[in-house]
């Protein structure tokens, strides 16, 4: 039986990959949702090319644009974000693939847990705003998440029939493009230095993640709550080449790596055939190219957006949200050429810092201390700003 997979954020980078590996196996899944925030003009196209059952704008002012020019098709067009949040109960979906940016994802994550979809997940933003919340509600729900995200995608692959306690995770990082500068330079790169990625072709936020290694951060939170693994047992290395994904050592020391070109088509295709496998579009690896695979430690003085990270996460409690928080906000800004480079560590560490921290957060808490630590992330840009 063909898998009915709603992608929400369908015209991101994740999500338009996803169309094309389900567009390459019509035999094996359709797009039964899809969903844009801005975006109405590849929505539709999307909409045309898929014949959805249904598909969400998320900015309600462009309901009209896109119920219009789909008109003539059966497919139904809803608008705003409580939209997300009821689409993905629907009793015709059996995956939801999350890949929406940013805090966006958190409530139609929970709600697709709470209809025991299977859900695989790009939106890491959500594990690092309520990881505790949503894993335990996954489990309630037996609700299972596999990851799409690379690096999650390959630890996943490497744990597939172990059962010994992980003893290490190796979580790789490319280090972005400001790996080789010094923190003096730093000071002075900008949006297009920033957007520039060495490997990946993704959306802005989360290369502008990566150039600070607040991505790898990120991904480090992820891990722990996807893999139930403590802080000190995740160990970041810098693999320039990006061909290693991630690995896991066990006891015994036995390392497990998953390898291949840096394409998001396979991990998000694995997501969605998984247990199975099956011919995925994307470039095989050519050993031959890579004559050298190199590692190192993070400079964490120079990635001070990494460090804080870990901090989060050890502080817990919802200062990982207020992190999140501060972040978007200042990636914001930093892609509207409002805030320096270096302007983005230091307006998330004045947020956590100013904002109140709540211990074993409800949902309610979440959804408050996001709310606050944006304005006082706000705040503080418009302080540095005028400085
Ligand atoms: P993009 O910015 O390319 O796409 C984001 C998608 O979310 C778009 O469809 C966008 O719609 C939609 N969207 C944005 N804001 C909202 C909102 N407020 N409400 C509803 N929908 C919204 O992001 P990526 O595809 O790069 O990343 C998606 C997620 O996957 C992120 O969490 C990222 O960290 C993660 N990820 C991405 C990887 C990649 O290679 N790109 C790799 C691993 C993880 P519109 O187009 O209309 O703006």
């Amino acid at each position: 039986m063909k898998k009915r997979i709603a992608v929400l954020g369908s015209t991101g980078s994740i999500g338009t990959q996803a169309l094309e590996v389900i567009a390459e196996h019509p035999d094996l899944f359709s797009a039964e949702i899809l969903t844009a925030n801005d975006n109405a003009d590849l929505l539709v196209r999307q909409a045309i090319l898929f014949q959805p059952d249904a598909v969400v704008i998320a900015n309600e002012m462009l309901y009209r644009k896109v119920a219009e020019a789909l008109k003539d098709y059966p497919i139904k067009v809803y608008a705003g974000a409580k939209a997300l949040e009821q689409i993905v109960c629907q009793n015709s979906i059996d995956i939801v693939l999350m890949a929406l940016v940013g805090y966006a994802g958190l409530m139609p994550t929970i709600k697709a847990v709470e209809s025991n979809k299977i859900i695989a997940l790009a939106n890491k933003e959500t594990l690092v705003v309520a990881g505790s919340l949503v894993m335990n509600l996954a489990k309630q729900y037996r609700s299972p998440i596999i990851p799409v995200d690379s690096e999650h995608s390959a630890i996943f692959q490497c744990l597939a029939g172990e059962y010994a306690a992980i003893d290490a995770i190796y979580l790789t990082a490319s280090g972005g493009p400001f790996l080789n500068l010094s923190t003096k330079q730093l000071a002075a790169v900008t949006r297009e230095d920033a957007l520039k990625h060495p490997r990946w072709n993704m959306g802005a936020k989360i290369t502008v993640d990566s150039a600070t290694m607040m991505n790898k951060g990120f991904e480090v939170i992820e891990a722990h709550w996807l893999f139930d693994v403590p802080d000190n047992k995740i160990k970041v290395l810098v693999h320039p080449q990006s061909v290693i994904h991630s690995m896991v050592q066990f006891e015994d020391g036995a390392i497990k790596a998953q390898l291949g070109e840096p394409n998001m088509k396979i991990p998000i295709q694995y997501a969605l055939t998984y247990p199975d496998r099956t011919v995925c579009n994307a470039p095989k690896i050519n050993f031959s190219q890579y004559p050298a695979l190199t590692f190192l430690e993070p400079d964490l003085n120079k990635f001070r957006c990494l460090k804080i990270a870990y901090q989060a996460l050890r502080s817990g409690g919802t200062i990982p949200c207020i992190m999140n928080a501060a972040n978007e906000v200042a990636v914001q800004a930093f892609l509207n050429n409002k805030i320096k480079y270096q302007d983005i560590y230091t307006s998330i560490s004045k947020t956590i810092e100013s904002t109140n921290s709540i211990n074993n957060p409800s949902l309610n808490d979440y959804i408050e201390t996001d709310t606050e630590a944006r304005r006082i992330a706000q705040t503080i840009i418009s302080k540095l700003q005028s400085s």
